[in-house]
């Protein structure tokens, strides 16, 4: 039985993870559950799951939870909540699927108490995985991915060290404006939001779908695996790949390539990261070859997408740089989606900030809140 704390339980994948734990009642318990503000579905989770603590964004909303779910169940807040569910002395591992910079404080706090994580949110690898990285080797904890690439490249992995790896390939669906005659780059400025916002495989959050739509979900990812596999950027490669069926792959030093697939479901890399090291059955994930037919493969459009390029330097250069460009993509992801500017200027807005930003080598996490809270000023100045 392994005892699990989900941060972000009534967000996308908070809820794929609510799916795993009612599929496994004999194998995983919910010990606690963190929503931001969507009380009512997380008293619902509260009814069914009877965890031992929840917390909810705002503390205005803790007097009613309190009520409603009796004496049985601690209710916290904010920040700090997030850091009491995080290293709850019964919990085992600790599901991070907070978008934003909320996860890095609590992601740190439960590798301090020593609690394995299982990591959806990005920002926390991307911003402090230098940092992520040597805290969870020093206290001893295992940090799994949740994210479908960076599972399936821990699959094919399956503990080989980083000297055997030539090179890992992230998949991407290649989003909503992957075909180039559709969608030629002097088509871009006029994407609207309602079109951005459909995916062709994946139903996500609005944040991440639009990350898909530019191809920054792939860029953050990049420097996600840089870090979760200990390799530099340069053996870091996307391939695109429409039919998201090849989850991720890894091309060994000899020229072996191992690869995860499956139809797309976010329930198969969640179940692997709450059970791992064990495989659990499950009837919820179907592939049917023969009716897929043919899986393809091409080169990314670096010039339709210069996200890719932009992200490949921050991972190089590494420091502060990473946070910079997430907190000016969020920044600009949200103006887009108030229709304050276009969707070209997404990359332009990431772009500027970066460039005006005074990079801090190893920054300590202040240096990366700092960092953080500069781009976003600055990304929100431009527009
Ligand atoms: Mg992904």
């Amino acid at each position: 039985m392994k005892n699990v704390v989900i941060l972000g339980s009534t967000g996308s994948i908070g809820t794929s993870a609510i799916k795993v734990a009612q599929d496994l009642p004999d194998r995983i318990r919910v010990l606690a559950l963190a929503a931001g503000n969507n009380s009512e579905l997380l008293l619902e989770q509260t009814r069914r799951f009877r965890p031992e603590a929840i917390s909810i964004g705002d503390a205005a909303g803790v007097p009613k939870l309190r009520d409603a779910v009796g004496p049985l169940c601690e209710v916290y807040s904010g920040p700090e909540g997030l850091v009491q569910l995080a290293t709850l002395p019964a919990a085992d591992i600790v599901l991070l699927a907070i978008v934003g910079t909320a996860g890095l404080q609590p992601a740190l706090a439960a590798i301090r108490a020593g609690k394995d994580l299982a990591v959806a949110s990005k920002e926390i690898l991307v911003m402090a995985g230098e940092i992520v990285m040597r805290e969870a080797h020093k206290y001893g904890v295992r940090v799994l991915a949740v994210d479908s690439e960076h599972s399936a490249i821990f699959q094919c992995l399956d503990g080989k060290p980083a000297a055997s790896v030539r090179k890992l390939w992230l998949t991407a669906s290649g989003g909503p404006f992957r075909d180039a005659a559709e969608w030629p780059k002097g088509k871009f400025p006029d994407i609207t939001v309602e079109r951005a916002l459909q995916h062709p495989s994946w139903v996500m959050g609005r944040k991440i779908t639009i990350d898909s739509a530019t191809l920054f979900n792939k860029g953050l990812e990049m420097i996600e695996a840089r870090w979760l596999f200990d390799v530099g950027m340069d053996r870091v490669g996307v391939l695109v790949h429409p039919q998201s069926i090849v989850h991720s792959m890894v091309e060994f030093v000899d020229g072996a390539l191992l690869a995860q697939l499956s139809t797309p479901d976010m329930c198969l890399p969640i179940q692997y990261a709450l059970t791992y090291p064990e495989r659990l059955a499950s009837a919820r994930v179907q592939t049917d070859f023969a009716r897929l037919g043919a899986l393809t493969f091409e080169a990314p459009d670096e010039d339709r997408f210069p996200s890719l390029a932009l992200a490949r330097h921050a991972g190089e250069v590494g420091g502060t740089l990473p946070a910079v460009l997430n907190a000016a993509n969020e920044i600009a992801v949200a103006a887009f989606i108030n229709r304050q500017i276009n969707f070209s200027q997404i990359t332009e807005t990431v772009r500027r900030t970066m460039a005006a930003h005074q990079v801090v080598a190893h920054p300590t996490l202040e240096q990366i809140l700092a960092a953080d809270a500069w781009a976003r000023q600055t990304a929100a100045a431009g527009h």
